[in-house]
């Protein structure tokens, strides 16, 4: 019994790590048992990261025949894995710079200690840092497909995923889904993020060239293969070649630590309304223009604003804001207006008295504050369609 991982599968002809583990567990000998498939995403700032940055493990149950289960596994990989590497792995993120797929796969006959997970779902960490597996294949890889195998699995989701036919990918990105089955189960309380209401968009399916057809995001196992089911065999659905239901660090937060406080110093808006904070102590946060009431909030910011926030530090140490509360706004300041003549009073000179401009009289009260309301009384998130994979809804709190 053991812990197979696999990452870095992900290469130009649209192949993708999810399915390779599918492939694997359909060529695997009847005599091994298996279980517990999840998909776990890593830290999103991974210099080498792959399309969505996910990694896969499975539980394999051998009893004294281990030694053939590596041997097949031994030639799985050369057979079917090897091929892969050097292929440019494939990105909707062309400003990254692109690395050739690496893959790795590893095989632990104890599950490790968890720590070189967090390590991963935190932070950079290099191959060096990888626990020693029983067996190893491959490079770069071996680092999520490590992260994978070492996920303790105690905050977790699910998520159904689906593949397609041979020959509904060929020279087609566009995909079958049966709309009116995808609104039914989209309205299951234990499903999440299948559509985005704002939007209209559906965020089940993936773009471009990759086999898989959906992934179907749920809070419970029976409800992933539930609406899974459900969407297959809907008559509008296109034909899938298969489906598995994985356990995955999706909507955890497991990325993030705890929120923390600042005052803002300044706001600055760029282009698409993207805005950077600055603060006393913090450092430099950035809302982005895609990120909904996240970005409205932070537009609505002053200096002396009391906010709570939360979100990963990039390599350029800003913070990429993921949540974010006004604890205490500074009030605006303003010149009382006259009692009698409703006009607002002017200073007659520093630290002097103000004077209203019609009728002369004077008054010692120089200033008066204006409380100002956030649009957003509580915690705000960017919209379904810009969160990340990791981040947990606020509803769910
Ligand atoms: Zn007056």
């Amino acid at each position: 019994m053991g812990w197979l991982g696999i990452d870095d599968t992900d290469h130009i002809n649209g192949g993708c790590t999810t399915h390779t583990l599918y492939r694997l567990i359909c060529d695997l000998p009847t005599k091994y048992a298996y279980q517990n498939p999840r998909l776990v995403r890593l830290w999103p700032f991974a210099a080498q990261r792959t399309r969505g940055n996910a990694a896969v493990a499975i539980e394999i149950l051998t009893e004294d025949n281990e030694d053939e289960l590596i041997s097949f596994l031994n030639n799985w990989w050369n057979e079917n894995i090897l091929p892969l590497k050097d292929q440019i792995s494939i990105s909707q993120d062309y400003q990254r710079k692109q690395y050739p797929a690496d893959p790795g796969m590893v095989w632990y006959n104890t599950q490790p200690q968890d720590d070189f997970y967090w390590s991963a779902v935190t932070r950079e960490v290099t191959i060096n840092e990888v626990p020693k597996a029983d067996f190893s294949w491959g490079g770069h890889g071996v680092i999520g497909a490590s992260a994978a195998a070492t996920w303790p699995g105690v905050n977790h989701t699910y998520e159904a995923i689906s593949w397609r036919e041979n020959k509904c990918i060929v020279n087609s990105t566009r995909r079958d889904i049966d709309i009116a089955a995808l609104e039914l189960v989209d309205s299951d309380p234990e499903t999440f993020m299948s559509r985005d209401m704002r939007s209209k968009n559906i965020l089940i399916a993936p773009r471009g060239n990759c086999p898989v057809l959906f992934g179907l995001r749920a809070k419970t196992h029976s409800a992933a293969e539930k609406n899974c089911e459900i969407l297959i065999s809907a008559a509008k659905t296109e034909q899938v070649e298969g489906y598995m239901i994985f356990k995955t660090n999706q909507a955890t937060d497991d990325h993030l630590t705890e929120s923390k406080t600042g005052i803002v110093t300044k706001i600055n808006v760029l282009k698409r309304g993207t805005v950077v904070i600055e603060t006393q102590h913090q450092g430099k946060l950035l809302a982005f223009g895609e990120s909904g009431e996240v970005k409205l909030l932070s537009q609505w910011l002053q200096e002396g604003d009391l906010i709570e926030f939360n979100g990963l530090k990039a390599i350029d140490q800003s913070v990429h804001l993921e949540k974010l509360r006004v604890l205490k706004a500074k009030p605006n300041r303003q010149r009382p207006l006259c009692d009698d003549c409703q006009v607002t009073m002017k200073s007659m000179g520093k630290n002097q008295a103000v004077r209203c401009p019609k009728c002369r009289r004077t008054s010692q009260i120089l200033w008066c504050e204006i409380e100002r309301k956030p649009p957003f009384d509580n915690w705000v998130q960017p919209p379904n369609d810009a969160r990340r994979h990791l981040a947990k809804p606020l509803d769910w709190n």
